[in-house]
């Protein structure tokens, strides 16, 4: 295919192969003005998710006194990138157009990292839905403290929560599912990092290590949970559940941007940048983002040059039906988060009509852009967290960036665009391994 490349799509793929950076702009949404009505979920879900966040928050309070002060909430910063803005090298500040703002995820309280939203929501839905049927909540008095006995506990210990993870889904589920009381077994990828394994079989869970990647580890976890009736697997493949407990982040930011004085619209137009690895954490901010936005924000998935999956489904129109090794790629990268060779099944079909696009990058820029969020800003991110920083440079620059813009009428309107770049992990990593990372990314880095 490499030779005959012809159409756009197969340049396109012969790039992703080559493991060559590609910003590609999803022609579906490129035609669509409006977000399309017919996508299975709503709003609705979105605000109810919200509602549960709402109502597990005083257990969640009681459960991890970090989370005293926002009452139960967990929820990051959303940051003006002040310093970032400053030490862009002049080329391409002479490019750059509108605001720069960081959605620090990578310091989400309980988990460390976005899978605090998805992971921790997944685990409440469930003890929520045990609780109601063991008549341990009378959902008439609000009150869910009941969670917190020991009459609780003691039903949420005959079960067990089972995830596969390549480290930071683990670690949410792990967390706070132990802190409520469930047995917890994490089949971990052979990406996942020592520090985080150690840190789960601290706290009693049961981390399960075959030697294999994250499609593998999580047909073995599903294997599993269905032998034992009472094993929930959390499917970080199929769940709406973690999707939806990763959406509501768009009502959040809704409310950030308000207070920091942006009013997304017509003549203020939003852009993520979303490091994206199965596509629920990414997948899930972009519906959410399109139900509170509408057609005024636009999306792009970050991943890696070894690990595009969710961006090779959307091209290929395959979804979770191909695989990157297909293409002749390894998933060999040092963003574990991001590790993933093949899509949610339902997330990749969703993006389809929702995603403006995706972009991969090398692992060696990703580690320029941590370390220059170190020096500018003096937040300390893993190397997945780093995939969002490329977003608005490459928006602004690439020939097929300029065409999207133009093509949606935003060409003159940047100058009050608002470029959010979402930073997803990190905070929990430990200070010897932040130190390797910087060591790493300033040995490779070339002097400017
Ligand atoms: C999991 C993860 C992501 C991406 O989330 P998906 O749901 O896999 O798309 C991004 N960054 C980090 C640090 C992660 O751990």
């Amino acid at each position: 295919m490499k030779n005959c490349a012809t159409t756009e799509t197969e340049k396109v793929l012969a790039c992703l192969s080559n493991a060559d950076p590609i910003f590609w702009i999803n022609p579906q949404c490129l035609e669509n003005d409006r977000v399309p009505e017919d996508l299975g979920f709503d709003l609705t879900d979105v605000l109810e998710a919200e509602a549960r966040l709402g109502r597990f928050a005083p257990v969640l309070a009681a459960l991890f006194p970090e989370l005293e002060s926002a009452g139960g909430i967990i929820e990051s910063d959303l940051a003006v990138a002040h310093g970032f803005r400053k030490q862009m090298s002049a080329e391409v500040s002479a490019c750059f157009q509108g605001h720069l703002l960081i959605k620090c995820d990578h310091a989400l309280p309980v988990a460390g990292s976005i899978k605090a939203r998805g992971g921790i929501y997944a685990v409440l839905c469930f003890a929520e839905q045990l609780a109601l049927a063991n008549g341990l909540l009378d959902l008439s008095l609000k009150d869910f403290t009941p969670l917190l006995s020991s009459r609780a506990r003691s039903v949420f210990a005959r079960y067990t929560l089972s995830v596969a993870s390549t480290g930071n889904l683990g670690l949410s589920v792990g967390i706070m599912g132990a802190g409520l009381g469930f047995s917890v077994n994490v089949f971990m990828s052979t990406e996942a990092k020592e520090w985080k394994k150690t840190r789960l079989r601290d706290r009693g869970v049961r981390v399960i290590e075959d030697g294999s990647d994250f499609t593998a580890a999580c047909i073995s976890a599903r294997e599993e949970a269905a032998a034992d009736n009472r094993t929930h697997f959390i499917d970080d493949e199929n769940s709406t559940q973690l999707f939806m407990g990763y959406s509501v982040a768009a009502l959040r930011l809704k409310r950030q941007l308000i207070d920091l004085g942006y009013n997304i619209g017509p003549e203020s137009p939003l852009f993520l940048y979303l490091p994206c690895g199965v596509g629920g954490g990414a997948g899930g901010i972009t519906f959410g983002s399109k139900m509170v936005f509408g057609e005024h924000v636009h999306c792009f998935l970050a991943e890696p040059v070894q690990a595009p999956c969710v961006t090779l489904g959307m091209i290929t129109g395959k979804h979770s039906n191909i695989s990157v090794y297909d293409i002749g790629l390894t998933l060999d990268t040092d963003a574990d988060g991001l590790a993933v060779s093949r899509p949610s099944t339902f997330v990749g079909q969703l993006m389809s009509s929702l995603a403006s696009g995706g972009y991969t990058m090398t692992d060696k820029a990703m580690y320029d852009y941590l370390i220059d969020a170190w020096q500018s800003e003096e937040i300390e991110i893993e190397p997945s967290a780093a995939a969002g920083f490329d977003g608005p440079v490459r928006l602004l620059q690439s020939d097929e960036g300029i065409r999207y813009l133009q093509k949606k009428g935003l060409a003159d309107k940047m100058d009050q665009a608002v470029h959010v770049v979402w930073t997803t992990g990190g905070s929990f990593v430990p200070a010897s391994e932040h130190a390797l990372y910087r060591k790493k990314a300033l040995t490779d880095k070339p002097k400017k």
